[in-house]
């Protein structure tokens, strides 16, 4: 056990100040005003049990000591305050009452840096439970915020305001979980299929969560949560909000439904379920970007292809490629909107068909061949983007597609297009803003944090991860959610996200925007204060210690 749990073990509740740092192991406030209809309204919406869960008596976070284990107690890391009823957990089950001391649930994680300690090469893995008390360089050791604990309403010090020497620079980390209200993700789902048109709604449990947004190459997009749909849409869109976004960060899979479009099953890193089917390539381009690539291959073997796409249609012998190539033009007569010589828009309408069009019968955008230019016999391939779908024609005599066996020479070609698509992918980029009273845990100016970081003397990382800063006004970032420890996504149900946030910087830079020196911790104290777990870092993963 270690001394500060000792410490917290003989205070009984009574003595917290506000001045004081929020810890592992917190003093009871016993003086709080009441809020316990609210807490409770709320809770029914988080967990029909809204006395919340039974505390694990395995949590690493429990600690070994006994305050007045009868009475239930308040919780003052949100807006909730929850009373916590002995041995249970509060509405987020981020905290319990452990002997009546109010405790965070999860230990802190410990990054080790893999590559100069001999690690297996495993993001995330889980080195031991507790900080083994061994001596190891400073610079290889990194405190993140998962598991630290909040400080609402960010009256006092970060949780952990760490310093240690890196390359001979002393440097500070202050670590936190941040309570974003103002918060969601990005989703790009790597796919063809029509998912649904830009601007559709996107529901969980019956709840409008986000919407459909701007496709990218390859990609269908949507934007989920956002303050909107987490506080201005009423309690239960907020609550549905909340859980599909902790879910989704959290690398769960989550069920949506996109207004008048298809049902999908997203987990972060995994391939996306459109409708029920796993969809496995994205495609290899757009149809005029396969005609350029596939050109000269096809060219000796057939006298016209269309690759049939969404967006953008290819016609070889049209296509710059095909011309270049000195194709013989094939007369074909596509429906649709010519864009440029051999690139159609809006062939068809977007679905699950061929090339995310709902065609099922590519024949059906062939208007005709000029009589001048085609010939009987001419050969006619049509595929997909992906190369799914394919089908070969020869004209009659009547200039009339017939099917016909598709030769050998011209399946390679399709199952290189094939071969040619990565597989699909389902990527969730978490995006919250920083920028508010969270800062006051770090300093008593906050927005000198806010122009440090805009400066590039601050580094910014979510659970070690590194993130990117957006430009203009605010500390708004993005995070991989595949590049944070695993549990680093948590919430509280007002409703808001809870995920961890490091500023990390040269001492001399913390002291200048007038930090909280008198909380700062040096390494060894802070892994010697709490619970920890300590995992190999991301190998995929800059070093968060490193300095700015
Ligand atoms: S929801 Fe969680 S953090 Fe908020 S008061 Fe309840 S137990 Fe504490």
């Amino acid at each position: 056990m270690n001394e500060s749990t000792k410490n917290g073990s003989t205070n009984n509740g009574s003595t917290n100040t506000a001045s004081e740092p929020a810890r592992r192991t917190q003093p009871i406030q016993a003086d709080h005003t009441p809020t316990e209809q609210f807490a409770s309204e709320l809770a029914e919406y988080v967990d029909p049990n809204s006395t919340g869960s039974p505390v694990d008596p395995n949590s690493t976070g429990s600690p070994e000591n006994s305050g007045d284990s009868d009475v239930k107690i308040r919780c003052d890391a949100c807006p909730i305050r929850c009373f916590i009823l002995p041995g249970r957990t509060g509405s987020c089950d981020r905290y319990g009452n452990v002997d009546g001391v109010l405790t965070r649930m999860d230990p802190v994680t410990v990054l080790q840096r893999a590559t100069e300690r001999g690690a297996d090469v495993v993001p995330f893995a889980l080195v031991s439970d507790s900080w083994s008390g061994e001596v190891v360089r400073q610079a290889d050791v990194f405190v993140t915020g998962t598991g630290s604990g909040t400080t609402y309403p960010d009256y006092k010090p970060a949780p952990f305001i760490v310093s240690q020497e890196v390359d001979g620079i002393d440097m500070v980390t202050v670590v936190t979980e941040g309570i974003f209200s103002y918060c969601g993700a990005k989703v790009k789902i790597d796919t063809d299929r029509h998912v649904g048109a830009e601007r559709s709604l996107v529901y969980s449990e019956g709840e409008e969560i986000g919407h459909v947004t701007t496709a990218e190459y390859g990609s269908q997009m949507l934007s989920l949560g956002g303050v909107h749909h987490l506080t201005g849409l009423g309690r239960k869109a907020g609550l549905a909000t909340m859980r599909a976004l902790v879910d989704l960060c959290a690398g769960k899979p989550i069920t949506v439904q996109v207004e008048d479009g298809a049902e999908l099953v997203l987990q972060a890193g995994s391939a996306p379920i459109i409708d029920g089917v796993v969809d496995e390539r994205m495609r290899v381009g757009c149809g005029s970007a396969a005609i350029g690539m596939f050109a000269s291959q096809w060219a000796p073997h057939v006298d016209e292809v269309v690759v049939v796409d969404d967006h953008i249609t290819g016609v070889l012998t049209e296509h710059q490629a095909g011309v270049v190539l000195g194709i013989k033009p094939s007369g074909i007569k596509l429906k649709g909107r010519r864009s440029t010589p051999g690139r159609y828009f809006e062939i068809a309408n977007p679905g699950s068909g061929w090339g995310g069009t709902d065609l099922e019968d590519p024949l059906s955008i062939v208007q005709f061949f000029k009589p001048k230019k085609a010939w009987p016999g001419l050969t006619l391939l049509m595929v997909s983007t992906t190369g799914t779908d394919y089908a070969y024609y020869v004209l009659d005599d009547k200039l009339v597609p017939q099917p016909a066996p598709l030769p050998a020479i011209l399946q390679e070609s399709v199952d290189r297009v094939r071969s040619n698509c990565e597989p699909t992918m389902t990527s969730v980029l978490f995006m919250a803003g920083a920028g508010g009273s969270l800062r006051s845990g770090v300093t008593a100016d906050p927005v000198r944090l806010t122009q440090s970081v805009r400066a590039d003397e601050t580094l910014v990382t979510c659970g070690g991860a590194p993130t990117y800063v957006w430009p203009g006004g605010g500390i708004t970032f993005t995070v991989d959610v595949t590049r944070t420890p695993v549990d680093s996504f948590g919430y509280v149900p007002t409703p808001a996200l809870v995920a961890p946030i490091e500023f990390t910087m040269p001492r001399k830079t913390y002291l200048a925007l007038g930090g909280h020196e008198d909380s700062i911790l040096t390494l060894d104290e802070a892994l010697t204060e709490v619970p920890t777990q300590v995992v190999t870092a991301d190998p995929q993963n800059p070093w968060p210690g490193d300095r700015p």
